[in-house]
């Protein structure tokens, strides 16, 4: 048996993790240093070693990229495929054990996924039918609260009613919202999990199954676990301390979802046999980017503490980019990255990280007018665009008919003449009989109260879903996903679309064709479920990691959050504002401050190589303006660390980050675009152009209040901020 190919690219460290006798074991350790690794060898250990068969092995990981990534590295190391490994997301493996066991999960068999958009829209009908007032009661705050008490595994029915009204609202809505999903047979994500939980709890049958299944159970990115994730854990493993969790209380960022760091000290106190092992070298980055993000995190109180050193070198200096507004930095950045390119780097090598979604969308224009080919991780995702959505909620419909959602989303899609006011009267009888929207129109048929008009369309659309039910009942998922894509009519009405955005639809709905042409089964062959539901699932569960052109070499474009776990050669940090990164929310929160400042961390350990930090002067985000100033995480960093750079030359003398740039200005008595200024009586703004010389010279101000004026520098006694 050939050992060496998994203990030889190991530091003792990790050798002593990967070989460790299976017993409860908390790897904790800094970025960079491993973890992720470890948790990769000790599976090919078990497996090859201990002779523990695939099958008896769970590892859950934080993204489907990363599940693909570490079953591929296994199946490496192995050199053996390694189906009947179970790993994936937390959602994924939930979602898993509720399709095998969806009645004792008091599910039905065909119950549907639905993601967070599918969750908002059916909470919006639901305000509509409770007739609760869309701006008093957002739907975005009742989809957090209801998420929010699920991740803590409380349902309606454990919740009190208190004296205040909006608590008291709040749970009126989760209670109808837990009904309708139940009668519609719709399972949101938090659902997943705690489903997931109270099927393991309260079936002990197959709990008792599960934990002599599992002999082993991975956890990677373990202080992002939330309460309800870490309880499932805990019953799978209860008395037999065979799990092993590998994180850094220093990344941990999805606080705001409900996400527990106390998870680490929950672990040590649960499993009283635990072994800790940390891990100090970094092995990513440069000794100069290591530092830095060191000095960022050590601002952050109760750390758990550890340290991280290189053998790397120093490398570069960090490079700070001060644009004069987004567009300069979008600018900036791309022609960064082709540099990069001319000089033999690959596109996948460089990465745009960013604080805020919004943000993608002026580096993407960038990339297009140049032609340079990049992804956009977790943006609007293929399945998420409105074609698919259309065509998946026939299919979905196809399954279940009760699916209030789609059923809503296509019912005049392409139009056939059914009215708001037959919607409405649907809704109506649904509410009052407690009905599924398609039950409601049934009976709304039956009462023969509408025009005859009216009566014929609602008609012709509950036999064609019939009809495409019947036609595909014997086909395979390719062709049943064809012919209702075909049959469906969204084809012809997205070819009447002038310009090419229609004729996007249309490539986009050949290409989910292609998807389910393509679909793998091999993973789940096991489950006993139709292949159209997996595939639904697939495509509510999937987030983005499949996006077209998965073999071109491409510049990879990602919020902070998602780049969790990843590497790369060279990173640009962009979008280093105050009220952007730290968020507008955080500020005046100091455990919030404190969940950005691990963000920080967290992007800036991406980085291998080179790291870019950018800001702009002006930004104009959710169509507003706004001037804002440097990130306070820019300050933290010692300026021996950092140089400043400009488009083209490149600026080497140090500076202690931000500051000192205001006030060189200051000394040369110039002016420059973009540079803040603030004037007696128009208060502060940002130079838009500079014209003339000498006395004659006049500058073109954008003021945040009084607007636009040309001003006369001699007389304007602008003051340099
Ligand atoms: P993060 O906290 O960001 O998730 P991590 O601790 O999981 O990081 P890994 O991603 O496992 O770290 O490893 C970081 C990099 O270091 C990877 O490129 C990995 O291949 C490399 N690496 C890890 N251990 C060693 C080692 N002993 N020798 C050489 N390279 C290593
Ligand atoms: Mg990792």
């Amino acid at each position: 048996m050939d050992i060496t190919k998994i203990l030889d690219p190991l530091n003792d460290a990790q050798r002593l993790a990967v070989t460790a006798p299976s017993q409860a074991m908390l790897v904790l350790a800094g970025a960079g240093s491993g973890k992720t690794r470890v948790l990769v060898h000790r599976i090919a250990w078990q497996i090859q070693v201990e002779g523990l068969p695939a099958h008896s092995i769970l590892a859950v990981t934080f993204t489907n990229k990363a599940a693909k990534e570490m079953r591929g590295r296994i199946e490496n190391l192995l050199n053996l495929p390694a189906q009947a490994l179970w790993i994936g997301t937390f959602h994924g493996i939930a979602h898993r054990l509720l399709r095998r066991h969806a009645k004792e999960a008091k599910l039905p068999e065909t119950f549907q996924v639905m993601d967070s958009g599918d969750q908002l829209r059916v909470i919006k009908r639901l305000l509509n039918t409770l007739n609760m007032d869309d701006s008093r009661w957002p739907p975005r705050e009742v989809q957090w609260y209801i998420n929010a008490q699920k991740d803590e595994g409380i349902r309606a029915k454990h919740m009190v009613e208190t004296a205040d009204i909006h608590q008291r609202q709040m749970l009126r809505i989760y209670r109808s919202y837990e009904e309708l999903c139940e009668r519609s047979g719709l399972v949101d994500f938090a659902e997943l999990l705690l489903r997931a939980h109270e099927l393991l709890r309260d079936k002990t049958d197959v709990l008792d199954f599960y934990q002599r299944r599992f002999r082993q159970v991975h956890v990677d990115e373990f202080q992002d676990t939330n309460t309800i994730q870490y309880a499932w854990l805990r019953l799978l493993t209860e008395g037999r301390d065979n799990l092993f969790v590998v994180g850094d209380d220093d990344q941990s960022i999805y606080g705001w979802r409900g996400a527990k760091i106390e998870n680490i000290y929950n672990f040590q106190k649960h499993y009283q046999n635990h072994q800790v092992i940390k891990l100090e070298q970094n092995y990513r980055s440069t000794g100069t980017i290591l530092k830095a993000a060191n000095n960022i995190i050590a601002n952050n109180a109760g750390r758990m503490g550890k340290e991280l050193w290189t053998d790397a070198g120093e490398g570069d200096k960090i490079s700070l980019y001060a644009a004069f507004n987004e567009q300069d930095e979008a600018y900036f950045v791309v022609e960064r990255i082709r540099a990069w390119v001319n000089e033999g780097g690959l596109r996948s090598d460089a990465a745009i990280l960013y604080r805020s979604n919004a943000q993608s969308r002026q580096f993407e224009e960038k990339l297009m007018a140049t032609g340079v080919p990049y992804r956009v991780y977790g943006g609007l995702r293929f399945f998420d665009r409105a074609e698919i959505k259309n065509a998946l909620a026939f299919l979905r419909l196809l399954s279940n008919r009760d699916d209030d959602a789609s059923f809503e989303r296509v019912i005049n899609t392409p139009t056939r003449g059914i009215g708001a006011k037959t919607l409405d009267d649907i809704r109506c009888i649904a509410r009052d009989q407690g009905l599924s929207l398609w039950a409601a129109a049934i009976v709304l048929i039956n009462q023969r109260s509408m025009t005859a008009r009216a009566t014929n369309a609602l008609i012709g659309f509950l036999e064609l879903i019939k009809q495409l039910a019947k036609q595909t009942e014997e086909l395979g998922l390719y062709e049943k996903v064809k012919l209702v894509v075909e049959k469906s009519g969204l084809v012809e009405l997205y070819q009447k679309e002038k310009m090419d955005k229609g004729e996007e639809k249309v490539e986009n709905l050949e290409e989910l064709v292609n998807a389910a042409r393509l679909f793998n089964f091999d993973q789940d062959t096991q489950e006993n479920l139709g292949e159209l539901d997996m595939f639904l699932a697939h495509a509510a569960l999937e987030s983005g990691d499949n996006q077209a052109d998965d073999y071109e070499d491409s510049v990879q474009l990602m919020t902070l959050h998602s780049a969790k776990g990843l590497e790369f050669k060279l990173v640009f940090l962009s979008g280093m504002e105050e009220g952007l990164f730290p968020s507008q929310q955080s500020v005046d929160d100091v455990s919030r401050l404190e969940e950005e400042r691990r963000l920080c961390y967290v992007g800036m350990t991406r980085a291998m190589r080179q790291l870019y930090l950018t800001y702009a002067e002006s930004r104009r985000l959710y169509g507003r303006e706004s001037y804002p100033r440097p990130s306070r995480f820019l300050r933290e960093i010692p300026g021996e660390y950092i140089q400043e750079v400009r488009m083209r030359a490149t600026v080497s003398h140090p500076v202690t980050a931000v500051q000192p740039k205001a006030s060189s200005l200051q000394a040369t008595g110039s002016y420059k675009l973009g540079q803040r200024v603030s004037h007696a009586k128009f208060g502060e703004g940002v130079i838009l152009q500079l014209e003339g010389s000498g006395a004659q010279e006049r500058v073109q101000v954008n003021f945040k209040q009084a607007g636009v004026k040309w001003l006369m520098l001699a007389y304007a006694k602008l003051e340099v901020l």
